[in-house]
């Protein structure tokens, strides 16, 4: 797949980039307010004109005379705007109204007829658009919407993570699952990639340590929301930062250096990374042994004629492991998708134990 996303349009902003403001354009008193007290700190300002609901009878947006208001305050103060487009309509309103930037939103991400429609409709437009990640963990659904973004001649493009819906019991609104940005990264590491903590985290508190994180991760920006009076904000009313929250957290976060420069740290990091390489190997030698003792317990069930799978021994797994874990302080979450990952892998190779001895069995009856 290409995508042909030059990094320089982003790079006329300082980094990290902060895209801020309500979820929602509400009233025009309510934009004004949310904006005045944060317009010189941030590079960007966001706010929903129309808005993707799961209910019928939430807020859906104001529509239009949201982009007037917007167009009146820009006659007062100078800054950029920010909204999500889902249909040709609303992009040819946007820029009849001259928005700054675009973004599509995750609900429309997953949907590639939608997607296509907009590219097209944003065919010859020269400015920036954004695609949030699908609702679900797909990397695949959200290269697609990025490589049609690109095939429609969008240059200036990037990527937000807004984190994904799971069914697992969760900490986050959205879980993170940071190593699917971080694939789309590694695979273009010319994209602009944004972190969106407000849709990941669903809580204001979970904000700042969520787009820490991802500067941590190097991403190039933050999206946040934020809003003149969040408790009685119309949508996302509890993730989103008062205005002068926001303002101590984006003077609090604190961008890091793509890589290490002076030779000091070279050598250290070295030093560091060879035990990294080290650990690596005594793990994978401890996964052979294990894996090893697998095919041994596989033959053992076969002679005796009992099956691969005891539920009861999977439950004992399952208990211990993550109290192990956290006796090593190890996460929960971590040792469960590890220990999902080993079992599988012992049931594959103690199926593989029963079928070569079936086979041998049945080669020797012949
Ligand atoms: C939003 O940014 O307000 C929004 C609706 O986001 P998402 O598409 O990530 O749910
Ligand atoms: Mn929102």
């Amino acid at each position: 797949m290409q995508i042909t996303a030059p990094k320089d349009w982003i790079e006329e902003y300082k980094k990290p980039l902060v895209l801020a403001g309500p979820c929602s354009v509400e009233s025009e008193k309510q934009f004004r307010a949310s904006v005045l007290p944060i317009v010189d700190n941030v590079d960007i300002i966001r706010g929903g004109i129309w808005k993707p609901r799961t209910r019928p009878g939430s807020f859906e947006g104001v529509g239009e005379k949201g982009l007037q208001w917007v167009k009146s305050l820009k006659e007062e103060v100078s800054f950029k705007f920010a909204t999500e487009v889902a249909t040709p309509e609303h992009v040819e309103l946007a820029l009849k109204y001259h928005v700054d930037v675009l973004w599509i939103g995750a609900r429309t991400t997953v949907n590639p007829f939608n997607v296509s429609e907009l590219a097209s409709s944003l065919k010859g437009v020269d400015i920036p658009v954004f695609v949030k990640n699908p609702i679900h963990p797909e990397l695949s659904l959200w290269k697609g919407a990025l490589e049609r973004f690109s095939k429609a001649g969008i240059t200036k493009l990037g990527a937000i993570h807004r984190g994904f819906h799971t069914y697992e019991k969760k900490k986050y609104r959205n879980a993170p699952f940071w190593q699917i940005p971080l694939e789309l990264k590694s695979e273009f590491p010319t994209l602009p990639l944004i972190c969106d903590p407000s849709h990941i985290g669903g809580s204001s508190d979970s904000v700042e340590p969520l787009a820490q994180r991802a500067l941590d991760l190097d991403y190039d920006g933050v999206m946040i929301e934020a809003h003149c009076d969040p408790s009685a904000a119309l949508s996302d009313a509890k993730q989103q930062v008062s205005t002068a929250s926001l303002l101590e957290i984006i003077s609090r976060l604190s961008p890091r250096d793509a890589s290490f420069t002076k030779k000091s740290y070279l050598d250290q990091l070295e030093i560091i990374r060879e035990q990294i390489d080290q650990a690596d190997r005594e793990l994978l030698e401890a996964i052979a042994v294990r894996m090893s003792l697998v095919e041994k317990i596989g033959e053992f069930k076969k002679e005796n004629n009992v099956a691969i799978f005891q539920i009861s021994r999977w439950k004992e797994i399952f208990k211990s492991r993550p109290d192990w874990g956290k006796q090593l302080n190890l996460d929960d979450d971590f040792i469960v998708d590890l220990l999902r990952l080993l079992h599988q892998q012992s049931v594959k190779k103690q199926t593989e134990v029963f079928n070569t001895i079936e086979e041998e069995q049945n080669y020797s009856n012949d």
